[in-house]
C-alpha cells in the first residue's frame, strides 16, 4: 500500500504537532459514502479532521508553517526516501557478515554507512529474523517509524487495528497479511517510539546465493522489514 500524502501530514501533525490536511475530510465524505449511490452533499468531518485543519489555517495564517515547504519535504519522502534505503541495508547484511554484526550491535552507525539517517532514524535497533524467530515491529501510541530506511509508513500501519492488535494478536495479524508462521517460531513485537526506532533484518530467503548485493536488495519488500512478511523466494527466470 503506498503512503498518501495525506498519511504524511497526519503523521507530521503527530511528530510536530503541526501541518494538516483538507484530504481528510474528503478522504471521510469518501468512506461514508462508498456503498451508496448518490454522495452526501455534506458529512461534518470527526473532532481531530476539524482540529488539524483549523491548526493548519492558523499556521500558514501566522507564516509559521510554509505550504511550499511541506510539499518539499513530502516529494522527499514520497520520492527520495523510502524502503529502497532499508533494502539495501539488508542486501549488505546477507552478504556481508561483518556489516551484519554492527548493523545489529550499533545500527544508527552501521546505517549511516550507507549514508542513511537523519529526521525520524534516530535510535535504530535492528532485529534480526530467523527461522525460529519472527519480528514485527508496531508504533502502539502513534506511528513512530524510520523514515530515512522506510519511507512513509503506510496507512495501516497508522491505523487502530494494527496497533492494538499487533500487541493482543500477533499471530493472527500476521495471518490476515498471509503469513502463517508455526507454532514453535517464536514470535517477537516491539514497540517503536520517538526513542526507539526498530528495523527487521529479514532472513535472507533460499536460492539466492548467486545473487549480488543490489539484486538482493530488489527482492527486499517494505513489510518484510516491518515484519508483517518474509521476503519472497526469488522468482523463476525473472529479474529480482
Ligand atoms: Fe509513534
Amino acid at each position: 500500500m503506498k503512503a498518501s500524502r495525506r498519511d504524511f501530514l497526519t503523521t507530521a501533525a503527530t511528530a510536530a504537532g503541526a501541518a494538516a490536511t483538507a484530504n481528510l475530510a474528503n478522504a471521510e465524505d469518501h468512506q461514508q459514502s462508498t456503498g451508496h449511490d448518490h454522495h452526501d452533499h455534506q458529512v461534518v468531518p470527526s473532532d481531530m479532521a476539524l482540529r488539524v485543519k483549523s491548526l493548519e489555517s492558523l499556521l500558514v495564517e501566522k507564516g509559521l508553517v510554509d505550504r511550499a515547504a511541506l510539499d518539499a519535504l513530502i516529494d522527499t519522502y514520497e520520492h527520495k526516501v523510502g524502503p529502497r534505503n532499508g533494502a539495501q541495508v539488508v542486501a549488505r547484511a546477507w552478504v556481508d557478515p561483518g556489516y551484519k554484526q554492527r548493523l545489529l550491535t550499533d545500527a544508527d552507525k552501521a546505517i549511516a554507512e550507507l549514508g542513511y539517517g537523519g529526521q525520524q532514524g534516530e535510535h535504530m535497533v535492528v532485529v534480526e529474523n530467523s527461522s525460529m524467530v519472527h519480528n514485527m515491529v508496531v508504533c502502539t501510541l502513534c506511528s513512530c517509524y524510520p523514515w530515512p530506511v522506510l519511507g512513509l509508513p503506510p496507512v495501516w500501519y497508522k491505523s487502530a487495528p494494527y496497533r492494538s492488535r499487533s500487541v493482543i494478536d500477533p499471530r493472527g495479524v500476521l495471518r490476515e497479511f498471509g503469513l502463517q508462521l508455526s507454532e514453535d517460531v517464536e514470535v517477537r513485537v516491539w514497540d517503536s517510539t520517538a526513542e526507539l526506532r526498530y528495523l527487521v533484518l529479514p532472513e535472507r530467503p533460499f536460492g539466492t546465493e548467486g545473487l549480488t548485493e543490489s539484486a538482493l536488495a530488489a527482492l527486499v519488500t517494505r513489510d518484510s522489514m516491518i515484519g508483517v512478511a518474509k521476503v519472497p523466494p526469488r522468482r523463476e527466470g525473472g529479474a529480482a
